[in-house]
């Protein structure tokens, strides 16, 4: 009951890469960057397991951002010549790369899952960018079509799931913060698209869909957004009727009515009662206080506490404070619910 896990990204420390920044620049290059990457993945394993996550991921080290970590990896791709878009429905600009031709995996995208499952006994997630976020971080030069993009996407991500199933990976986590800037196609096809890419997996499935890291474009537009954000109800009941197996979602901290996480009937909700918005570390005391708010609306045995998103551009310290409160914050609700 409870098992605790975190939405994937931590800190890169400051050896690896400079810290705070969504994007960060690599400290160092060729063995040395592989070295330091794997350092990274074994320390964050450590935190958690010693934090009593549960769940633990490799806390996307290997990765210089969610998206492009796996777009690393992609035939067809231009990231010579990269160009500026407005992303998440324009909420803010990126640099991004463009698609130029057939998409096509060049081999094995993320090989470092083989690292964090030789070195942990606990379940092991692992998260990918889904199909709806990467078409909207990436232009295109190629399809000419969005959907027709995203698909091809699914199909590269499926490939590289049913790898990591291979690996032994308990959980593969796809993060689809578009489906909160787009809605109406998250249910139109957003979902569609997720099961081609979880097509033939017999490990868990989850999605990840939240209002984005702590960081200014994103508080900006979540001031925009009025009293109550609503934007989960769009899409909540088709994922309710899907073969995903887990849905990952904010709620402390968030305008998020609690009542729509009763839309998900049937699935695994995976409660944000961390914030990463804010450095205010939370208690284990609060933690416990959200998510007996949640059973209101989710069954025990389908409620995960987990983070809002992921920690990445946070402070270490303060991120390895809130790893503890998690637990913490977990082991009473169990404690007091067993
Ligand atoms: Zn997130």
């Amino acid at each position: 009951m409870f098992e605790s896990t975190i939405a994937g990204s931590l800190p890169k420390p400051f050896w690896l890469s400079e810290t705070n920044k969504l994007w960060p620049q690599w400290k160092l290059s060729g063995d040395e960057l592989a070295l330091a990457k794997r350092d990274a993945t074994l320390f964050w394993l450590k935190v958690q397991e010693d934090a009593g996550i549960d769940v633990v991921t490799d806390g996307e080290q290997s990765r210089q951002h969610f998206v492009h970590g796996f777009l690393e990896f992609v035939e067809g791709i231009d990231f010579e010549h990269k160009v500026k878009m407005g992303i998440r429905n324009n909420r803010y600009d990126a640099m991004v790369p463009k698609v130029v031709d057939r998409l096509r995996l060049k081999g094995r995208a993320h090989g470092e899952a083989r690292l964090a499952r030789a070195h942990t006994d606990r379940k092991l997630k692992f998260t990918l960018p889904g199909p709806m976020t990467i078409i909207d971080t990436i232009a295109d030069d190629f399809y000419g079509d969005r959907v027709k993009m995203a698909m091809a996407f699914a199909d590269l991500l499926n490939e590289e799931a049913r790898a990591l199933e291979a690996d032994g990976v308990d959980v593969i986590q796809f993060d689809e913060p578009a489906f909160n800037a787009f809605t109406r196609e998250a249910a139109d096809w957003g979902i569609e698209a997720l099961h081609r890419a979880i097509d033939g997996l017999s490990c868990t499935t989850a999605v990840h869909i939240c209002y984005g890291y702590g960081i200014k474009a994103n508080l900006d537009w979540k001031r925009s957004l009025g009293e109550e954000w609503r934007e989960y109800e769009a899409f909540f009941p088709a994922l309710a009727r899907s073969r995903i197996q887990q849905v990952s979602l904010e709620c402390v901290n968030s305008r998020v009515p609690p009542h729509l996480m009763a839309l998900l009937e049937g699935k695994d909700v995976l409660v944000g009662v961390i914030d990463v918005a804010t450095d205010v570390v939370e208690t284990p005391e609060q933690v416990a206080e959200v998510i007996d708010r949640a059973l209101q609306y989710v069954p025990k045995d389908k409620l995960f506490p987990c983070t809002n998103c992921g920690l990445a551009p946070m402070d270490r310290e303060i991120a390895i404070r809130k790893l503890d409160a998690l637990g913490k914050g977990a082991a009473l609700a169990r404690a007091r619910h067993a």
